[in-house]
């Protein structure tokens, strides 16, 4: 089913949180992996959780750093420019005084050092998470953890996509998931980046079907196919058919169904693929790939 000779990359993702997004990545991994060497990155960097839903141990790979700058009071003259610079509101100037750094805040975008009439800032650098890998139901996983209460997300998923591309090399995997965050935002778009299709995955509720637009949008810009799943398809079967109306009247392919039944509470209860809870659901996510296989071998899909 599988394109030979070349890695297929593809996006879990789907704007709203809560959709299921993370249920059916597992289970899609776990599906591939049947046939081909797969490996699930989880990107979800906020609360990655991929690893409890396959059961899978975590193993530390390796810390994540960002830049930060540092002041040289020797050289400072008080002059408060890098204050004034710095959007994030992470340095505090007060009058004849040295600036005071509130390191949390830092997003290391370097501006202040750049600002600094005299070059009494230079950069050192703090850690923001952590990479670590695992291994169940034949899938390798990839994990990026962002450490609490630090903000730069985007910049941990750029790096757990790099560290997985690393650790590839040996594996050399066929199918590469990339289980995104919720949202439209920097993460999300780090974890998008250079996918060969994207999983989209609502629920039938307007919040959802909202944020589904604003996705598909997303990869409509970066002209990448997508598809759209609806998981609990058959909670709000009317709600269900505005989701197939607007897919239809945007060309977008609908590539799966989930019904909403207790088994993926289970899964979730007993940290197992819905597909090993109950082989019946196997047909739902063999239906999505063969879809998924169908639309990157062929076709395109955007919506307006
Ligand atoms: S590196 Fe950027 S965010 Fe951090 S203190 Fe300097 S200007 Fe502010
Ligand atoms: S811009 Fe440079 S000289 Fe001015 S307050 Fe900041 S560190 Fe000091």
């Amino acid at each position: 089913m599988v394109m030979k000779n070349k890695k297929i990359k593809i996006a879990v993702t789907g704007g709203k949180g809560g959709t299921g997004k993370s249920t059916v990545a597992t289970s899609l991994a776990v599906e591939f992996a049947r046939k081909s060497k797969t490996m699930l990155v989880d990107a979800d960097v906020e609360c990655p959780n991929d690893h409890l839903l396959l059961s899978s141990k975590r193993k530390k790979y390796s810390n994540v750093y960002q830049p930060i700058p540092k002041w040289d009071f020797n050289k400072c003259t008080k002059c408060g420019k890098c204050a004034s610079i710095c959007k994030q509101n992470a340095i505090v100037f007060v009058k004849n005084k040295f600036p005071a750094f509130i390191k949390d805040v830092c997003i290391g975008c370097k501006a202040c050092m750049v600002a600094c009439p005299v070059n009494a800032i230079s950069m050192t650098k703090k850690e923001i998470g952590k990479i670590y890998t695992g291994r169940n139901y034949d899938v390798n996983l990839v994990i990026g953890e962002l450490k609490l209460g630090e903000l730069a997300s985007g910049e941990i998923v750029s790096s757990v996509r790099e560290k997985s591309e690393e650790i590839d090399k040996k594996l050399k995997s066929e199918i590469m998931l990339i289980d995104s965050a919720a949202g439209i935002g920097c993460p999300v778009i780090a974890s998008l980046v250079g996918t060969d299709y994207i999983v989209a995955v609502t629920e039938p509720t307007p919040s959802a079907l909202h944020d589904l637009k604003r996705v598909l949008y997303l990869a409509n810009h970066f002209k990448i196919k997508s598809g759209i799943v609806i998981n609990k398809f058959d909670l709000e079967k009317k709600f269900c058919l505005k989701i197939e109306n607007f897919a239809k009247k945007n060309k977008l392919p609908i590539i799966g169904r989930i019904p909403y039944k207790k088994d993926f509470v289970d899964s979730t209860i007993k940290m197992k693929p819905v597909v090993e809870i109950n082989p019946e659901y196997r047909k739902v996510f063999e239906e999505i790939i063969f879809q998924i296989n169908k639309k990157v071998e062929n076709g395109s899909s955007k919506t307006s």
